[in-house]
Parts: C-alpha cells; structure tokens; sequence
C-alpha cells in the first residue's frame, strides 16, 4: 500500500507559488503556514477526507498566512454606544497627540535633557507647567507628575504622603472601579490604613474632624465616579474637608477619576467636577485619569502642590510606574489643545465625540441604512431609531446623551440565534463592528461613527458572512 501523503504537493513546490505571499510576509512565515495546511490535509486524508486540490491548498495557506500575520491589537468600529469604551481603548487621541508620539518614537527626544543647560532634565518637567497654567492659572506653587495610570496615580500618592499611618476616606466613596481598582485594597497595597467614616449614605463635617488622630496622615475624597447614591443623602464639600484637613496640618486628597479640564455644563453636557475647581476648593493634591474625559493617552496625573509633589516624585514607586516618550508626547499634545478652547471640541475626539449633534448622527445613519439593508438581505428589518449613548469608564455614570442607531431586526419570532449569528458576523469583518443586542434587535449606535469613516465602514458590508 501506497501512503496518501505521496500525492500531496512538497513544500518548496508550494512555495515557488506564493510569492505574492511571501512578499507579504517572509519566506519563514509562509513555509510554517504551508507545513500546518499539508499536516491538516493529511489528517483528513487519515479520517477519509478527499484530497484538497492544489488550487484549495493554496487558497488555504494564504488564508492562514493572513490571519497569522495580522497583528492582535486591532482597530475596530465601537458602534457600543459607550464613547470612553475601557475594553477598547477609552480616548481616541488628536491627530495632534498622534503626530508628536509618532515623531517621539522615531526620533531621539529631549525627554530627560535640558536643552537650554546641555544636563540633566526631569521628563515630568514637559508637562508639569502646562498643567500648572491649565489648571491653577499658573501658580508656580503648583506642579504635576505623570504615571501610567490613576490607580497608579493613588497607590503612588498614598504610599509617599502616608504610609505606616492613617488615610481618612468616607464609606460612601470606597469605590471598585472594574473589579481590579478597590479604594481599600490600594490603600492596603499602599502600606495605608484606611479610617473608614460616616455611613454609605452619610457622611458629616464632624466625622472628619472626629477621625483625626495622632497617626493620621491625610483626609481624602474619592469621587464616585461610577454609580451615584440617591435619596438620604449627605457629603462633606470639598472645601468644608479640605478647611478641616489644614486646620490640622493635613493634606487633603482628591481621586478625581476622570477629570476633564473643560467646563462641560458649558458644552451642553452633563455637569463634571474638574480638577480646576478642586484644587480651587482647597485639595492639596488631585489625581485623575489621562485616558478618561481629559481624551489622552492612558496615564495617571497627580496635580497639587509643589512640596508635596516633590515628595512623591522621591518615592521609589515613582521610578516603576513612571511612563514613557510616547505617552509623554501624546500627553503634551493632548493638554496643549486645551489652551485654544475655541478649537478644543473639535480637535479631541473624546469632545467631539459627546458633543456630536443628534441631528448629524442621524443623518449618518440614513445615509448608511441602504447599504446595510443591501449587505443583509431584504428579509431583515432595519431602521433608524433614537437610543441613548454612555459617556463610558466610569464618568458620569447616570447620565446619557440621546443618540441614533441602525437597528437590525431579523425575519420571524424566534431570532435569538440568528441575531447572535449577525453579532459575530460583524465582529468577524476585516475591521471588526462592535455593536450591542437590546430587545431582540442588533443596535449599531452611530455616535463614534464619523463621516470620515462611513467609507470604510461600507466598503467591507458585501462580506459580512452569517
Ligand atoms: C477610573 C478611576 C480610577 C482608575 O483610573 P485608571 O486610569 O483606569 O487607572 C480611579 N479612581 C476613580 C475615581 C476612577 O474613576
């Protein structure tokens, strides 16, 4: 008997026709991808599979040698409704931020060298006057150090303003951001006690004042950035604690969490704490995202001042959470935007985003429906509804801005599988669509779909597959 594998093509053969391939990418790659489809196709030959011809073979080594070589960490289409989406990616960066991480990465870069005295710089330095001027008009007793992110951003500052000693946080505010970010587990990460005070729907001026002891090292606020308490309700001013924290020689610290720079009542939107004002009320430090409202790249800034920022910038901690040249740059480019306010809606995309007339989302929606209706079939109900957007990671938790979406709704009662079917068939297209399932329809919300990418985004409909 004759083994099967004889009849199969050899590997150099094979080779010899996939140039366009291997131009694409290398000779090894593709060898491995053809050593895997040979070893497939003689496993089906084993179980009784016919023979692929040489044309399938090849179809299915360039298939496999794409689908390798695409890299992990892809775009995609965030139709989810949810702006400032943390599992992909939060902000979109300004094609400013781009620019200046692009130039930071390909170049050498001044980020630790003083240009004017030829030594030594501090990388904090390129943006700590910056956020000085933005956020407390300049005041030079104001500076700012940068880490990778805001939970960085508070294990950092607790671990360098009161370690050994005692923390001072309202049990309203002991907040769990994603799961991973507990307030009482960083302050124990940071070598802090906690000193829990009121309850979780009250906390009074005089808890505060009561919990000041001999070991206490600071009174903090964390901002409840990702649910709200309603109803009996109570919660000591920013001023009134940060009044009670100097009367005792205490710093007063504010984990903002998102952190915007703009006046968002101003925008049209829903009302957000900034760090102007709680610096302006008397927090010594304030920590908060770069990733969230600010629309930057993903980093933790701590913003108070200057003696205390000095302090932290001496904790060893500093030197492993510290970021690198290219969040440093996206980060500059980011917070430059916000000296030009008039241009800022339309520079961050984050703003741009939330403040995007319902009107023009509408309008994008039509324009696109026929193609969808095209790419599904005429049997699937699509239209053009109303639907409410979430602003994302953790801000401004109760509030939606009123947005529109194509809805597909498939043929007969029972579509619960097919309507998965269609979920995943859009995830699976080259750029893969993300969008959401509610009340037995597939919602693509139009808010993060710009005008600017409707091409795109219609060009690759003819081969969605379900
Ligand atoms: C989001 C958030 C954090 C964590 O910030 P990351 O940048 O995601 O690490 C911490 N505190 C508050 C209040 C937040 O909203």
């Amino acid at each position: 008997m004759t083994s099967p594998r004889i009849h199969l093509p050899s590997v150099d053969r094979l080779l010899q026709q996939l140039a366009d391939t291997i131009d694409r990418h290398g000779r090894q790659p593709v060898t491995g991808c053809i050593r895997a489809e040979l070893a497939a196709a003689r496993e089906g030959l084993r179980h009784g599979l016919p023979l692929p011809d040489e044309g399938a073979l090849l179809a299915a080594i360039r298939r496999r040698a794409d689908e390798t070589g695409r890299a992990n960490l892809r775009p995609v289409f965030n139709l989810t409704g949810t702006v400032l989406h943390t599992n992909l990616g939060r902000a979109l960066l300004a094609e400013d931020a781009i620019a200046l991480m692009v130039e930071a990465a390909r170049s050498p870069c001044a980020l630790e060298y003083d240009l004017a005295s030829g030594g030594r710089g501090d990388r904090d330095d390129l943006v700590s006057e910056l956020l000085a001027e933005l956020i407390a008009g300049g005041d030079p007793n104001i500076a700012a150090t940068i880490v990778n992110n805001n939970a960085a951003a508070v294990l950092l500052t607790l671990n360098a303003l009161a370690q050994g000693k005692e923390a001072v946080v309202s049990r309203g505010e002991l907040v769990e951001i994603g799961g991973a970010f507990r307030v009482p587990d960083v302050m124990r990460r940071a070598q802090v006690k906690l000193v829990e005070i009121g309850t979780t729907n009250r906390t009074h001026d005089k808890d505060y004042a009561e919990a000041i002891g001999p070991k206490t090292a600071l009174l903090m606020k964390v901002h409840t950035s990702n649910y709200a308490v309603v109803g009996f309700t109570k919660v000591v001013e920013e001023k009134a604690i940060a009044d009670i924290a100097h009367a005792a020689g205490l710093p007063f610290v504010v984990d903002l969490g998102s952190g915007t720079l703009t006046d968002f009542a101003a925008l049209g939107l829903p009302a957000e704490p900034t760090p102007q004002q709680a610096l302006a009320a008397g927090a010594d430090i304030v920590t908060f995202s770069g990733d969230k409202l600010l629309g930057g790249p993903q980093a933790g800034l701590i913003v108070g001042r200057k003696d205390l920022i000095a302090k932290i910038k001496k904790n060893p901690l500093k030197r492993a959470l510290r970021v690198g040249k290219t969040t440093l740059a996206a980060l500059e480019a980011t917070l430059r935007l916000y000296r030009d306010p008039d241009r800022l809606t339309e520079r961050l995309p984050t703003l741009r985003l939330l403040t995007r007339p319902l009107a023009d989302i509408a309008a994008g929606a039509e324009r696109i429906r026929p193609a969808l209706q095209a790419a599904l079939g005429e049997q699937f109900g699509i239209s053009v509804e109303p639907c409410r957007s979430q602003i994302g990671s953790g801000a401004l938790p109760v509030e939606s801005l009123p947005s529109a979406a194509l809805v597909v709704r498939p043929p007969g009662k029972k579509s619960g599988k097919l309507l998965l079917n269609i979920e995943a068939a859009f995830r699976g297209l080259p750029m893969p669509v993300i969008g959401y399932i509610r009340d037995d329809a597939y919602h693509l919300d139009l808010r993060c779909l710009e005008a600017k990418d409707e091409a795109r985004f219609v060009a690759q409909l003819a081969q969605l597959k379900f």
